[in-house]
């Protein structure tokens, strides 16, 4: 699914070129909030809610990679925490 379902998304922009620096930096980030919510299953979405200047697809790209460095946290289909969905939901053990 390419379709957005973030539609009110009224926060500017970043769209300055980002360095890999930068990139790691969105990751540290998510896994930051991530560790205040531990145990929580969140949505990509509910994600990018929480963090300042952050898209849907900053969170979706920083969840996939912590998925994959780091066993603390796991990626799954779920109910969200948050919004209660039925989604693609990450959680810090
Ligand atoms: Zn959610």
């Amino acid at each position: 699914m390419a379709m957005s379902l973030d539609k009110t998304e009224a926060r500017p922009r970043l769209d300055k070129p980002l360095g890999f620096r930068l990139i790691g930096t969105r990751i540290e980030r998510v896994a930051q909030f991530l560790e205040n919510h531990v145990r929580s299953s969140l949505c990509d979405s509910c994600i990018a809610a929480g963090i300042e200047l952050f898209s849907v697809t900053d969170a979706g790209y920083a969840t996939n990679s912590l998925q994959r460095r780091n066993g603390k946290f796991q990626r799954h289909r779920g109910t969200c925490a948050r919004c209660e969905k039925k989604k693609i939901v990450t959680v810090a053990l």
